[in-house]
């Protein structure tokens, strides 16, 4: 298998080049030259996890030897890392009814959200894949998070080899447990800092620091190399794939689907894209999916752009009580724009011109109709995602995070408007201890001031229990309190390549 880009059709780069490098130097996204076919799924549906995980991963990284690949995945999904029998969990509401809900939970790694899925594989994969290059080089890996990728990646990258780190997050966009978890961050080989501006502020001005040749010459003259933790990066996406078909599997093997051709649907909380198109990877690859409904919170982008087929990031900006969905530019969907519009990079290339000059963009009618025929879009409000983790929890007795509140609040909007009864996942990708503010408000309940309290509130209210990983943050001391400005950030990261440079 080899990869090319959305914006450079002449590339062929491998599977560790491609992770290595994270993004293509004309700013594409790497994508793969073709989608490899997942046939007799019969076969497919009797593996654990982590042997469907090997088997999903070596249809794509070809330059991986089996051994190599069996590595990564144990050692990232190792049970001392997730708990559990699997690395994720499925819990069934209204069980055996018609109204039966499926809960993909995707929150049981050591952050307590969904960027674990892949944070935990992308270093064993880079790490590998840098080695293979035969490059001596030590990684400088660049995030920026609207939450929960910083802590995700800080947590997989903490005190790997050859690795080096720096998290920029938006000073004011994340949430209090979020911040908590980033600034008590442990390791030798990281720096958090904050940025003033909100996430698409903080991320755009990071693209550009990874394609700035001067940061890139002083980086290779101290023996690092870029390298891309964010989903843009393909070894990202990759580890999304798995869940998806383990998920229909689990229907199936549930005595839930007649068989494996039924079709499907998957409701994912939606904010740069990632997760979700992973499940189109999944479709591509032969995956019985119907439709993937994309949810919005307030920032409502993507629901418009499914709708018309117009993408409109000049809007008014919320911070909203889902915040790893506050995005006005979703990364990905060049990824998925390239695939529907027959791979024309000329095409995307005008899009994301568009998109970085004038903040809008408009698709051809064809490549339009298809992202309708694939995907539903919908959105839903403060008010609304507050009522769904209330009617989930009262009604139906599933404590839900705001992220999946906004899932299944659109789902329901889904089921009102199309009656389609096909089987669905909803796809649950945070703990609700993560969000204990917001969740004790649409519970009713008094908020305290003190997240940790609200924890324990939010514990002795619903008779669940506290992750042990957040509950011990408190007892953490702070470590990073940089705040930088965003003309500021390219200077922010000279420093760390001078100071880690001279450690070498
Ligand atoms: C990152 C994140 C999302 C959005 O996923 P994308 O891949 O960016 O679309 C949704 N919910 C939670 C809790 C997240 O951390």
């Amino acid at each position: 298998m080899m990869f090319k880009s959305t914006r450079d059709s002449s590339l062929r780069l491998s599977a560790s080049e491609v992770i290595t490098q994270g993004i293509s130097e004309e700013g594409g996204l790497f994508v793969p030259e073709s989608f490899p076919k997942v046939e007799n799924l019969s076969k497919w549906a009797e593996l654990d996890y982590l042997s469907l995980a090997k088997e999903l991963l070596a249809l794509y990284l070809t330059d991986f030897s089996k051994e190599e690949i069996a590595g990564c995945v144990d050692r990232a999904y190792d049970k001392s890392r997730f708990g559990g029998k699997e690395p994720v969990s499925f819990a069934y509401v209204s069980e055996g009814r018609d109204d039966e809900k499926c809960f993909l939970e995707l929150w049981h790694g050591p952050t307590c959200a969904f960027k674990d899925m892949a944070l935990q594989l992308l270093p064993q994969l880079l790490t590998t894949a840098i080695k293979k290059s035969g490059q001596n080089k030590t990684a400088l890996i660049l995030v920026s998070t609207s939450g929960d990728t910083g802590k995700a990646a800080l947590e997989g990258f903490r005190d790997v080899d050859g690795v080096k780190l720096i998290s920029f997050y938006p000073k004011d966009g994340v949430s209090k447990m979020q911040w908590m978890q980033m600034a008590t961050q442990a390791g030798n080989n990281l720096r958090v800092c904050a940025v003033e501006g909100n996430f698409d502020d903080t991320q755009t001005t990071m693209k550009k620091i990874f394609i700035d040749s001067e940061i890139k010459k002083l980086a290779a003259e101290n023996n690092m190399m870029f390298s891309s933790a964010n989903s843009i990066n393909f070894g990202r996406l990759l580890p999304q794939i798995i869940y998806y078909f383990y998920s229909y599997f689990e229907l199936y093997n549930k005595g839930r689907l007649k068989s494996l051709k039924e079709e499907i649907n998957f409701v994912v909380p939606t904010g740069n894209f990632g997760n979700i198109l992973a499940g189109f990877y999944a479709k591509m690859m032969g995956l019985p999916i119907k439709k993937l409904i994309c949810a919005s919170n307030k920032n409502n982008v993507l629901t418009d752009f499914i709708n018309s087929g117009s993408y409109d990031s000049n809007r008014e900006f919320f911070l909203t009580s889902s915040p790893s969905m506050d995005i006005l530019v979703s990364s990905n969907l060049e990824r998925l724009l390239y695939h529907l519009s027959a791979e024309n990079t000329e095409a995307v290339k005008g899009w994301m011109k568009s998109l970085a000059v004038e903040g809008i963009y408009n698709t051809d009618m064809d490549t339009a109709k298809r992202v309708q025929q694939l995907f539903y879009g919908g959105f839903c409000d403060e008010a609304a995602t507050l009522e769904s983790i209330d009617s989930l929890f009262n009604v139906e007795g599933y404590l839900s995070d705001t992220h999946t509140a906004v899932a299944a609040s659109v789902y329901k909007r889904y089921l009102e408007e199309t009656g389609d009864s096909s089987k669905a996942v909803i796809v649950s990708t945070a703990s609700p201890y993560k969000f204990p503010d917001s969740v004790l408000e649409a519970l009713g309940q008094p908020v305290p001031e003190n997240p940790f309290r609200q924890m324990e509130a939010l514990e002795a209210c619903t008779a669940t229990k506290i992750p042990a990983r957040l509950k011990d943050l408190e007892n953490k001391k702070i470590r990073f309190e940089d705040c930088v400005s965003k003309p500021e950030m390219a200077d922010y990261v000279k420093r760390y390549i001078h100071s880690w440079g001279e450690e070498d």
